[in-house]
Parts: C-alpha cells; structure tokens; sequence
C-alpha cells in the first residue's frame, strides 16, 4: 500500500489518459522533456537573477538512456530539481486551472479526441500510458538531500529519501507493453525530431552502436552519445533559413497544438531596441479563451533565457489568442515579474507588436479571403472586444472585423458596406440582436429593406455595447435600426392617416400605462404591427438585459417605446371597439411580441398567455358557440 494518495482529479485524469487517449502515446516523451526544459529554464534564470547561484556550475542538458533488456527508458536534467515538498506537491496534486478543465471537457466531451491531449497538455501523468511504474529520483539545486517518487499510477505514491551526485531529476519509466517500443533508439530519436527538435537545450541520447561480421555475428560494441535535436532557439535563426514546416514544428512543440497555425510572423528589430518576435494564431481559438483564468499564450525571454509565460500584460487582453515568444536584449535579466507591466521597453515592444499584428491581418484580409473567413469564424468577437478597448489602434481594428448583412452572403466589413452605399444614404445601419436569427427577424429591417439600404447583421451580444462606443466608420455615424432617429431615411409618412390613428393611440397609450416610456406611431414599419425601440441616448433593452446578466443588477430600468403600425389590422381594429379588455388585451400584445421578436423576456408570460388565448377563443365563442356549451 502507497503511502500517500492522488488527488482524486489525479486518479481520474490518470484513468482518463490511460483509456482514451493512447491513440496518441508518443507524446509522453514531448512533456517530460517539456518539463525537463522548463527546470533548466528555471534554473539558468536563478544563476543570471540571484547571486545565491551565480558560483553554480551548469553546463544545462538533457540526456535519453534506455535499456532493451531491462524495458526501462531514463529522462535526465540538470535542471532546478524538487525537494519532498516539490515532489508531492508538483506529482501528487493538480494545481493547474488548465488541467482541470481539460478533465471536465473530456467528460463533457464524449468524443475524447486525441487532439484535446495536445490542448491541454497533461504533462508528467502522460508517461503512464507507456510504464507501469515511473520513479522520480530529483535534488533540489542548492540542497543537500536528494528525494525519491514512486509510483505504479493506481494506489497513490511513495517517497523516500534518495541518492543524486549533483541537482537535477532523473525520471525512470519502467515501460509496459504498449511502451517497450520506445526502448529504442530509432523511436527515440523520432518522436524527439517530430515534437521536441526546437527545444533550446541540447537532447542527449545514450545507445550502443554495434558493428556485425559478415555472418552477421556482433563484431564489437561501443557506448556512443549523440545529440539528437536541434537545440537551438529557433526564432534566433535568420528567417531565410527557416521553412514553413520549421515554423509549423515549433509552434506544436511550444503551444501543445497538433494543428499546424493559421499564420505566422517572425520580426527581428534593430535599432534604438533590439528584440525578436514570433507569433502565431492558432487555426482553433484557444479553448479557454473566453475564460477569466485564461493561460497567456506569449512568452517572455530575455536573451535567450525564459522569464516567464504567464504575464498576462505581454499582449492586450484581446489579442489573448495569439501565442509565441517576445526575445528582448534590452531589458535586465534580472527584471522582476512584479515592475514588467510597467517596463517602458516592453511597452514599446508591445506597441510595435501589435501594430505588426493587426498589419499582418489586414493584409491576410486582403490577399486571402477564405484564410480570412477562417480567421473571422474563430477571433471576431475579441477583435470587437479590441475595437472597444484600444482606442489608438480603433481606426485599424475597424478594417478588420466583420458583420453579416442584409444584402450580401457571408461576412462583409465596414468598407465594402461604404462602397455599396447609395451616394445619398448618410448612415450606416446596424440590426444587433441577441444572435444572428434574431437581427435578421427584428420587424424594423422591414423599412430598410423596402428601400433598399443595407443593414449590417450583428449577432453577437457584445455589438450592442461596442457599436454605440464606436460611434463612426470614417464620417458615417453608425446608427442601430431599433432606436429613435434611426428612421430618418426611411420614413414613410401619411399625414391623414396617422391623424386617425391619434385615438387608437390614446387607447392603447393608456392601457399599457407605465410598462412603456412612450407609444408612438411608427413610420417604419410596413407589415408587423408594432415594434419597440429605445429613446437616442437610452441603452436599448437587449443592452441593459445584458448588463444585469454580467451582475450589474443596479442598472436601472429602461422602458420600451413602442412603435404601431396603424395600418395593420390589428391596430385599425381598435378604432370601432371600446371595450376595455378588449384594447387592453391586444395592446398587452402588440408590445409582448414586439418584445419577444427581439429576443427580449416579456414581463408577465402567463398573462401573455392568458391574453392570446382569450383572443383566440373569443372569435370561436362569438361566432359559432359549440352545441355543447348551449345549456
Ligand atoms: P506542467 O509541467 O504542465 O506544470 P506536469 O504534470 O508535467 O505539469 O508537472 C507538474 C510539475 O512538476 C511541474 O510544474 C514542475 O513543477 C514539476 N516537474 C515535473 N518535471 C520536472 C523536472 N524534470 N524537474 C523539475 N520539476 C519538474
């Protein structure tokens, strides 16, 4: 019996791995290099940043050793290395926001597809796939003791004390069947070139290279070690060197992806700041990208050395989706994690960065419009985020999102809408509803449509904050349909008739009472009966329902304005009747369906329902009365 037991998230995400995802075994070797890299990371950062280790000698590698006959496959580092504290706590427990919604996605997620292990990263726990038994032998850099973890990745884990000459972690697997296969050097060296060849540390590999006679008996033996990776940090080598498929290569290793990027940018500046830059958009948006615990997907280096991959400031929060590495020569290495935000050269840094981005953008919109299709499908909605939130790059930004709309098919932009604009038209019109369906049936396009002017579809919940921040595309004022104003261009106006109208309107003004702001006859609306609005500088409904959704309950209360079409039956109707229920009852309902066309709660659905089905029955009854009821 083991000592001590997993986390429960532990066990289950170990069953889960085991299970379902071996389909993609090989990358168990990816992560414990992977984490072999990052204690050397973190320890060539200690001997640059902290006098306690400057007098360590380190020589950073990390070496391969198997053996046939014994079925076990050694991973080596002379990294930072974990005390007992480390051990239980880094490979008894899971700490990682990531890892947890990796194990609810795969429960949710009856698919299990293998390319969620490449998201997500499982790190360590992957080598059960392919070992029956994994011991972590491992001395803390700058501590005496060395420490030893056991475990068959069922009942919980051991730890004792243990031997190591110098700091560092030794990770020995003793493979099972589905892993002795990688007690060779052909698999070895494979799955390193294909996941891990970028890694900036040098891979070593031990093996025997045997020599034969001709009766094929072996002639002799020796120990041979071969580096077997590339080592080198890739975005240091000149771009002319590098391939797409090196570009490609990397961002798997560095990101856990196993789709190749939709694009990438490599700059190296010189001049008043030297740094380089790669970065990636991913072909897939971030899984997590809507989450507040969001990962930061650009790491900072400071001449080579890894500084850190979780400053969440390296990008502007809408362009969380981009991964890569920021190289700067300028900044000391020693730069504390806490005083980076405020760095003045990792601001101009980023500044620069952006820009190359959204200029990078722009031109895939130009040059490549499905790419750009696909690119719009994952990362419109932070770019609107971005449109709200940067205003020095708004006028750039604008160029790049994309809206649905009422006369072409698929996604159009602010220009090309500029450009089909009739050369009288003043504004540029936007429907935003709670999703597409919903701004495309909003009963005021109907007037638009009628005469011909484009509306802009937008579907997302965020355009009805971020479009009246905008304000303008060059000299158009942007205009939502669903306020007042907005109907300028597309009145129809009947003078005689809408005299009539004025005492229908009274009825039904008075019969809604303080569930409106106001009841006006519409000039728009040509074959629904009513619609509602809001006042010119009040948040429109949806807004406000939006609000108090993000827990912003004290917003206070915008009332509708409901607009009539006093041409519609329904509402001429009312001329010739008085009873008051009667009016009360549709006017209930011209406003609740002008409500529920919207996407937006009536107030009261059982009255609602009460007063439709009184009007329904009540033409049954007048008419012909069923024999049954008579007595
Ligand atoms: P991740 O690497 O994504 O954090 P892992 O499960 O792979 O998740 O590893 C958990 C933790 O164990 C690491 O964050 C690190 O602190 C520690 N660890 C794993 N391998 C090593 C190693 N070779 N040297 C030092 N620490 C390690």
């Amino acid at each position: 019996m083991a000592q001590h037991q997993f986390q429960t998230e532990v066990s289950k995400l170990l069953e889960l791995i085991i299970h379902s995802l071996y389909s993609n075994q090989e990358i168990f070797l990816r992560e414990l290099i992977s984490n072999a890299s990052d204690a050397l990371d973190k320890l060539k950062y200690l001997t640059v940043a902290d006098e306690r280790y400057k007098a360590l000698s380190f020589d950073p590698r990390i070496d391969i050793l198997f053996d046939k006959e014994a079925k076990t496959l050694r991973i080596v580092d002379n990294g930072i290395g974990m005390n007992e504290t480390d051990l239980g706590e880094s490979l008894g427990t899971i700490a990682r926001s990531g890892t947890r919604s990796f194990l609810e996605k795969l429960t949710e997620d009856a698919k299990r597809s293998s390319n969620l292990i490449g998201q997500f990263g499982v790190g360590f726990y992957a080598a059960f796939m392919v070992a029956e038994r994994i011991v972590v032998i491992s001395r803390k850099a700058g501590e005496a003791e060395a420490w030893q973890w056991s475990s068959n990745g069922k009942d919980g884990y051991d730890i004792e004390r243990s031997e190591r000459d110098s700091h560092g972690t030794t990770v020995l697997l003793y493979l099972n069947e589905e892993g002795v296969k990688y007690a060779n050097r052909w698999s070895i060296e494979d799955a390193v070139k294909r996941y891990s060849n970028h890694i900036a540390f040098p891979i070593y590999l031990t093996y025997d290279e045997k020599e034969y006679d001709d009766q094929g008996h072996e002639k002799s033996s020796a120990v041979k070690v071969k580096q077997i990776n590339a080592g080198t940090a890739l975005w240091c080598r000149p771009k002319a060197q590098l391939s797409e498929k090196d570009y490609h290569e990397f961002y798997r290793q560095m990101s856990n992806d196993t789709t190749d990027p939709l694009l990438y940018l490599h700059t190296k500046a010189e001049g008043s700041l030297e740094y380089t830059t790669l970065f990636y958009v991913p072909a897939k948006a971030p899984f997590d990208m809507f989450h507040v615990d969001y990962k930061p997907g650009v790491k900072l280096y400071v001449k080579r050395v890894f500084i850190t991959d979780d400053d969440k400031d390296l990008m502007p929060s809408w362009l969380r989706f981009v991964r890569g590495i920021i190289d700067s020569e300028d900044l000391p290495l020693n730069v504390s994690r806490e005083i980076l935000q405020q760095n003045k050269i990792l601001l101009n840094i980023k500044h620069a960065s952006v820009k190359k981005l959204l200029t990078e953008f722009k031109a895939l919109s130009e040059n490549n419009k499905e790419k750009y299709d696909t690119f719009i499908e994952q990362y419109n909605k932070p770019l609107k985020e971005g449109l709200y939130q940067d205003y020095a790059n708004q006028d750039l930004i604008k160029e790049l999102v994309r809206f649905k709309s009422t006369v072409v098919e698929g996604y159009t932009g602010f220009a090309d809408y500029a450009a089909r604009m009739k050369d009288t038209q003043k504004y540029i019109y936007y429907s935003a509803g709670v999703d597409e369906k919903t701004a495309r049936a909003s009963p005021l396009l109907e007037a638009y449509r009628d005469k011909g002017i484009e509306v802009l579809i937008m579907g997302d919940e965020i355009d009805e904050i971020i479009m009246p921040a905008v304000g303008k595309y060059k000299d158009w004022e942007l205009k939502a349909i669903n306020r007042l104003g907005a109907d300028t261009e597309v009145t129809k106006h009947n003078r005689q008739a809408e005299k009539e109208a004025v005492p229908v309107l009274e009825k039904i003004r008075k019969a809604l009472g303080e569930r409106v702001k106001d009841v006006r006859i519409s000039r728009r609306l040509h074959e629904s009966p009513s619609c509602i609005v809001a006042g010119e500088d009040d948040p429109s409904l949806q807004m406000t329902a939006l609000f108090r959704a993000m827990g912003q309950g004290d917003m206070p209360e915008t009332k509708p304005i409901l607009e009539i079409n006093s041409e519609h039956p329904l509402v001429a109707g009312l001329k010739a009747v008085d009873d008051a229920d009667y009016i009360a009852d549709v006017a209930g309902i011209l406003l609740d369906q002008a409500l529920l066309v919207e996407g937006l709660k009536v107030a009261d659905p059982a009255a609602f329902v009460k007063r439709v089905n009184r009007l329904l029955t009540k033409d049954i009854s007048s008419e012909e009365k069923p024999a049954a009821d008579a007595d």
